[in-house]
């Protein structure tokens, strides 16, 4: 039976606390016990843009710290944190930014950037969508893989956790593929081609409501454990207030007989469930601001999205945002202007290029801000 533990530390606990809250989460459900004498041990945090931690955006340095810890005393012979971020944010950048390049190095370990990193491509057994990913070569080989997520919500998905975290270990192009063959079903692939040893999640301080990158930090001050990446998501779903049936990936999870949604046959230890337990704020899932701003959305990552949401945010602190009427955006890969709309939409982002006459075009992946704004004031004048 898969075990999943939840440790709940100190408030606002310190460097050494949080060593104690990783080793007593991963001692509960069987400690590094399958690292070997002289082994590579690979570990995946979340950095899916560059912020330091403390605002539940990036997996906390002090939490891969503790576990590269961990895997050394364990016999670890080298120790990896592998990432790649999402679009918009250089991983080599958002590794610096987020400090996980210095608890990586201090704590003895390297740190490998999957966008630069040798791809091997993996096939997926019993497949949904994708036959086959293209996964950091580093990552794949390594003895040990260790997922790191972050605890928080997604405006397209509700929730990321263990099962979507690993989405950092494909590079950038094939980021974009899974969005335009469905997400959901390309996370379940990914999972299954790319089994995980472990997942640790930092819910040290988590997010709530407009996740991935643009919520509010929750100080939850946990850490859970797991082998089982699908029993964990199942538990974290409910400890983030969720119910799992409400996460497509874990809905097609259940379906290929992965896990049981109502957490049969998972044994939960350290705090219940009900202890850990928060009503996460949920994510807005409409990308539209307002009445009179239509978005025809299909396919678009997280990036495109959030800078939309950036985007009128900023419009609102310039006090611009009533202005605006009429307004049609056209954003994702597989996103196409309806025929006789009657007026000119903002063409968004590079996978759209082949559409840059039907409108106003804004390159970039993801365009900047102050090129959204420009359009957005032309089309609107
Ligand atoms: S431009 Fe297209 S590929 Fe680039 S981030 Fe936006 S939706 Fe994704």
């Amino acid at each position: 039976m898969p075990k999943v533990s939840i440790v709940k530390g100190p408030r606002q606990p310190d460097a050494v606390a949080i060593l104690g809250m990783v080793r007593r989460a991963v001692d509960l459900v069987g400690g590094m016990a399958d690292i070997e004498e002289g082994c590579t041990v690979a570990l995946k945090p979340n950095i899916v843009t560059g912020r330091l931690s403390g605002r539940g955006v990036t997996t906390d340095p002090r939490v891969i710290k503790a576990l590269i810890r961990l895997a050394l005393e364990a016999g670890a012979g080298e120790v990896l944190v592998v990432e790649g971020s999402g679009y918009g944010a250089p991983t080599a950048e958002a590794f610096e930014l987020s400090g996980i390049r210095e608890a990586a190095e201090r704590g003895g370990a390297e740190v490998v950037d999957v966008d630069a990193d040798d791809l091997v491509a993996v096939d997926v057994p019993d497949p949904l969508i994708l036959s086959r990913v293209s996964v950091s070569r580093r990552f794949y080989e390594a003895d040990v893989r260790v997922n790191v997520p972050v605890m928080k919500t997604h405006d397209q998905m509700l929730m990321t956790l263990g099962m979507k975290n690993m989405k950092g270990v494909i590079p950038k192009p094939q980021k974009r593929l899974f969005h335009r063959v469905g997400l959901a079903k390309a996370i379940v692939d990914l999972n299954k081609a790319v089994p995980v040893d472990l997942t640790v999640v930092d819910a040290i301080h988590a997010m709530e409501g407009l996740g991935p990158s643009f919520g509010d930090a929750v100080e939850m001050d946990i850490v859970m454990a797991g082998t089982d990446v699908y029993s964990l998501d199942v538990v974290g779903a409910r400890v983030m207030g969720f119910s799992p049936d409400e996460i497509e990936y874990l809905k097609l999870a259940a379906e290929q007989g992965l896990v049981s949604l109502d957490g049969s046959g998972i044994e939960v230890v350290g705090e219940p469930i009900d202890a850990a337990a928060r009503s996460f704020k949920r994510p807005p899932m409409d990308l539209a601001p307002q009445e009179g701003v239509i978005i025809i959305e299909k396919g678009a990552c997280s990036a495109c999205r959030g800078t939309i949401r950036s985007v009128f945010y900023d419009l609102e602190q310039m006090g611009l945002l009533g202005e605006i009427r009429g307004l049609v955006i056209v954003v994702g890969p597989q996103a196409e202007p309806p025929e006789g709309l009657g007026r000119r939409p903002l063409i968004m982002g590079t996978c759209l290029r082949h559409l840059e006459k039907a409108g106003r075009y804004v390159l970039g992946c993801p365009p900047n801000n102050d090129k959204m704004i420009e359009a957005i004031k032309e089309l609107s004048s």
